[in-house]
């Protein structure tokens, strides 16, 4: 725990009064073994000196106070114990941020002092398992990337084994998880609904049928899991489990597409040149100043694929874009989406956004582009390609059973088209 300790030190400290005062007589978070004293509003602990604003028990101050923000708590369902960063911190984000270096592996904490869970943690690694915890399940929320990304990242190259690829949806969907036979197991609700989004992983038979009890617990769902790679779809097959492809990704090999030398992209090259020879250029990581000017393009994007689309399923996808859109141009770094702006002069030309699966995968989950500006969409994804110089494959997920995505996919020669299946009993 003494690296983490050390984390926790901050210049914000100076000027915050979220630490040793409370709103409540009995917070969680009391320290123990000492009081709370009634101070205006609030209630401020006993050994808190407010003239210097420090710590008289300093060298003595309980487990929880020495690693707060962080904590050491149960999780909601019970099952397990997590190391926990508390959200109310204002430096929790510059903390989570720091903990990418740090090796989390053998934390050792006192026996005992596991504290509830508070609505304001954010679980970053479970510390020991205590038992199945029943039905319930832990929410997984938007601010809990670095805890999704410490299971999924490195273990494949489809895009759903990355964060935005179901946090996008939060909107419409709500999502929880729950550590079962030492897998982790995510869960997704829609309506009544419940399912697995993924496999639980690592990938195991007895953490199957576990999760199939479970969510016939809940409103009855039968056992679905979706997006399993083709290898967990053998494994399940070879389990007694039913496994049917339902669609597939294109992987691509990332110097390709930056340099779209020879025959094969002499198209992508030449659109490529068109929007370089028409445009003042101008291609920038994207910030949150840009959200209204991207936000305004997606619109016009939307609606002119709205006047051209005939088919009623086209429309639907068109409506999930938009949404998925919006929540990716607000949500980004929340996400740990990496996006990139190009604009030609002031105008928006198009924006990008995806993130990093594994140390060699990048997955681009969204491309937008201005239908004014001829080969912007070739442009800005060449350029994000030249950029992502430490991936060697760019996956740019599937074709949604739109024609001439599927085409356009396939110009750009895949190296692979790697196989997505839902598994059922
Ligand atoms: S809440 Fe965070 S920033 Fe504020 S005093 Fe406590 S540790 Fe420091
Ligand atoms: S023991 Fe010290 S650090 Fe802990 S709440 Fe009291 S004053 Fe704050």
């Amino acid at each position: 725990m003494q690296k983490l300790i050390e984390l926790t030190k901050s210049d914000k400290c100076k000027d915050c009064k979220v630490c040793c005062i409370f709103p409540e007589k009995y917070p969680n978070l009391k320290p123990n073994g000492l009081n709370l004293k009634k101070t205006g509003d609030n209630f401020t602990c006993e050994a808190y000196e407010p003239e210097t604003r420090r710590c008289a028990a300093y060298q003595k101050r309980p487990f929880d106070c020495e690693i707060y923000p962080f904590a050491v708590a149960k999780s909601e369902d019970g099952a397990c114990t997590l190391l926990a960063i508390d959200s109310l911190c204002p430096n929790y984000e510059e903390i989570i941020d720091k903990l990418a270096e740090t090796d989390l592996t053998d934390l050792r904490y006192p026996e005992g002092t596991e504290i509830a869970w508070e609505n304001t943690f954010i679980p970053l690694r479970v510390l020991k398992n205590n038992g199945n915890g029943g039905s319930k399940l832990n929410m997984l929320s938007p601010e809990d990337c670095f805890f999704f990304r410490s299971y999924f990242f490195n273990t494949g190259k489809l895009s759903s084994l990355g964060f935005p690829y179901h946090m996008i949806w939060t909107q419409t969907t709500s999502y929880f998880w729950k550590i079962i036979h030492g897998s982790f197991c995510l869960f997704s609700k829609t309506g009544k609904d419940y399912s697995l989004p993924l496999p639980p992983l690592p990938y195991s038979k007895e953490a199957c049928n576990e999760c199939a009890l479970l969510l016939a617990g809940l409103n009855g769902c039968s056992f679905t899991v979706f997006n399993a790679s083709q290898e967990t779809a053998e494994q399940a097959g070879k389990d007694g489990f039913m496994a049917r492809k339902t669609s597939e990704e294109f992987l691509y090999k990332r110097i390709a597409l930056a340099e779209l030398k020879g025959d094969n992209y002499k198209a992508a090259r030449w659109l490529c040149n068109v929007f370089e020879k028409n445009s003042d250029i101008s291609f920038k990581e994207y910030r949150p100043t840009d959200l209204n000017d991207c936000a305004g393009m997606l619109n016009t994007w939307y609606n002119h694929k709205v006047e051209k689309t005939k088919y009623e399923n086209d429309l639907r996808l068109l409506g999930h874009s938009l949404k998925t859109n919006r929540a990716a141009l607000s949500m980004a770094a929340k996400l740990g989406l990496t996006g990139r702006v190009l604009r030609s002069g002031a105008n928006v030309a198009g924006y990008t956004f995806g993130s990093a699966i594994s140390e060699d995968t990048f997955c681009v989950y969204f491309e937008i582009t201005n239908p004014s500006f001829k080969g912007a969409g070739q442009y800005i994804f060449r350029e994000l390609c030249r950029e992502l110089i430490a991936c060697k494959y760019i996956n740019t997920m599937g074709h949604d059973g739109i024609e001439g995505l599927e085409r356009a996919k396939e110009l750009y020669k895949p190296v692979e088209k790697l196989g997505i299946y839902t598994i059922t009993i």
